[in-house]
């Protein structure tokens, strides 16, 4: 079934109030065609509302009336197992079923508001299929220092994150490459989203104590050559991470931050000693989820209103880009450049965007970065130097994809307002 038959389908169920089982399957099984991560179903003053979220925006799909919530949320409970007759404080649970073919794990989260119980539901796709690197469409530069630090024995590769860029789909497709006869690869995860075959993966679980700190050192017993550590939330968690990377291990791990070189202040500041840093990390990787426009439906706008106001960074992207089609097409397009912009289809359920790509900003340690660190520069002041070294900045490679057509000028910009870059 295609998505608009499904909810049109569960439009049909809830109006009629019928068969609220079959209702509770559509919801979720919509959501899974839309491919949307999360599903909310909150009880307001006069109706409920379900919504999904698509990357970091969430879409109303359909209201319906109070009275069928009790029955939604009853069904709900019985499928993850939880307690029917409890709605006075939150529960969660996780709930492995399989829809039209599709095996996914949800995490099921209920929370008592004034209106009635709020049900979250964070969809696990376990048949979706890990992207290799190279699908990422990450730029040629991008590419060979990514590509020669994981081919590297030993040292760190941190990748940075704000909320929202999907920061796992870096690392994993990065661990299918590694993942080889004759290397042994632990993680240490919170939670393990997509399982690989061949990875030792392993489940944190704080509040038994077995913190990333703990399993860290614990995974380095197991005679490793490559660790992928969740988070490095803490400096415990840090130091072992730069003793393990100087023991000759390769270590992947992300940090909480908005960019490539704030990722270092962030280091110093959790009172890692700034020698260190250059010693053990190899390269810091900033990335940023935007939404791909539709190829069945994107539409050539000549002249678009951001134009203005990007020129000069376009100027400055194109300096870095060694495609030369590219260069001739936008050194000829540059009085009157072409980009697309989004229309709507079925292909994309008329959403005009459907697909992701990612933007990278990857921060190479240079001697002139070097420097800096060992000076306790500011992150600006690292972030200056590494684009003076040739780093492509974010801002540089959304530029370069919306050049190449993968995405429209004004996405992006929604992007970089919305996070901060
Ligand atoms: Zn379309």
């Amino acid at each position: 079934m295609k998505y608009n038959e499904v909810v049109q389908k569960l439009k049909d169920i809830v109006y009629r109030w019928e068969n609220i089982q079959e209702a509770c399957n559509l919801i979720i099984l919509a959501a899974v065609l839309w491919d949307s991560s999360d599903i909310h179903i909150e009880p307001l003053s006069s109706y409920v509302r379900l919504r999904y979220r698509l990357d970091w925006e969430l879409t109303e799909i359909l209201e319906y009336q109070n009275f069928l919530h009790s029955w939604i949320v009853a069904r709900f409970k019985i499928m993850s197992d939880l307690k029917i007759d409890e709605s006075r404080i939150p529960q969660d649970w996780r709930l492995s079923t399989t829809i039209e073919w599709k095996s996914l794990d949800l995490r099921v989260s209920t929370l008592p508001t004034v209106h009635g119980e709020k049900i979250v539901m964070r969809i696990v796709d376990k048949s979706k299929k890990i992207p290799k690197l190279h699908e990422l469409g990450i730029e040629w530069k991008n590419w060979e220092l990514i590509k020669k630090a994981i081919s590297l024995p030993n040292g760190i590769i941190l990748t940075s994150w704000p909320t929202g860029s999907w920061k796992s789909t870096t690392l994993y497709s990065a661990l299918t490459d590694l993942n080889k006869i004759w290397v042994n690869i632990m993680t240490l995860e919170d939670p393990v989203e997509n399982q690989i075959d061949g990875i030792n993966q392993s489940q944190v679980k704080p509040d038994i104590w077995y913190t990333f700190a703990y399993g860290l050192r614990t995974a380095l017993r197991q005679d490793p050559d490559i660790i992928m550590v969740w988070e490095m939330r803490d400096k415990e968690t840090v130091d072992i991470a730069i003793e393990a990377s100087l023991t000759w291990h390769l270590v992947l791990s992300t940090i909480h931050t908005n960019n490539a070189s704030e990722t270092i202040t962030r280091m110093i500041n959790m009172w890692v000693q700034p020698f260190l840093i250059p010693a053990s990390v190899n390269i810091i990787i900033a990335q940023r989820l935007v939404r791909k426009l539709c190829p069945y439906c994107k539409k050539q706008v000549k002249i678009s209103e951001l134009w203005k106001t990007v020129v000069e960074d376009i100027k400055n992207a194109i300096q870095i880009t060694d495609k030369k089609e590219l260069m001739s097409r936008v050194w000829n397009e540059l009085k009157n450049p072409i980009f697309y912009e989004p229309v709507w289809c079925e292909h994309c359920n008329w959403l005009w965007y459907k697909w992701r790509v990612w933007l990278y900003e990857v921060l190479e340690i240079t001697p002139g970065v070097k420097e800096m660190i060992l000076a306790w520069r500011s992150a600006y002041n690292i972030n200056n130097q590494a684009v003076k070294d040739w780093m492509i900045s974010l801002e540089q490679d959304w530029i370069m994809k919306a050049l190449n057509w993968l995405t429209s000028l004004e996405e992006v910009y929604r992007v970089a307002k919305s996070q901060k870059w």
